[in-house]
């Protein structure tokens, strides 16, 4: 959905909001999926000329373990507020990105704080052990080859060498 800002101005008779469903390639996010459908709201008003946007949203997002590849699922809430003017629509510095007719993509906006909120590395817990070096199993189910952790390699080469 695209924000008509010059509009929103020139027709400005009370705040306006919306909610969108983000719609997203699966593109966009790396190293996780956005579960759907995720709903992010937006308010929009102008105090003394001045565009005040504010969104919120709780998302959840699917990957797996960074340590044992079990999937993990994380939620977490969007909240966000940009202030901007007329001005801003041609200036590069603004944090905001506009399309050469001044409309703000709101779409392309919720995808950029899902990024930004999402977590960075995913754990299925804080002190998840990971895999097994040796099977491959996750350390959590237990396995024996942490009692004996002999490379064979090495094992062979002490039989040699003595
Ligand atoms: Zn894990
Ligand atoms: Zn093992």
């Amino acid at each position: 959905m695209l924000l008509d800002v010059k509009k929103f101005y020139s027709t400005y008779i009370e705040p306006k909001s919306y909610v969108i469903e983000v719609k997203t390639d699966v593109d966009s996010f790396e190293g996780f999926t956005l579960q759907t459908p995720a709903c992010v709201a937006f308010e929009v008003k102008l105090v003394d000329d001045m565009c005040h946007l504010s969104l919120s949203g709780d998302v959840t997002v699917n990957s797996e373990c960074a340590r044992c590849l079990k999937p993990v699922s994380e939620s977490f809430s969007l909240s966000n507020k940009y202030v901007f003017g007329l001005s801003d629509l041609q200036n590069p510095d603004c944090e905001l990105t506009f399309t050469e007719g001044g409309k703000l993509d709101l779409n392309e906006l919720a995808v950029t704080e899902i990024l930004g909120c999402a977590p960075l590395v995913f754990l299925c817990s804080e002190n998840c052990k990971g895999l097994c070096q040796y099977c491959g199993k996750p350390k959590a189910q237990g396995c024996s080859c942490e009692q004996n952790p002999v490379d064979e390699r090495l094992a062979i080469l002490k039989q040699l060498l003595s």
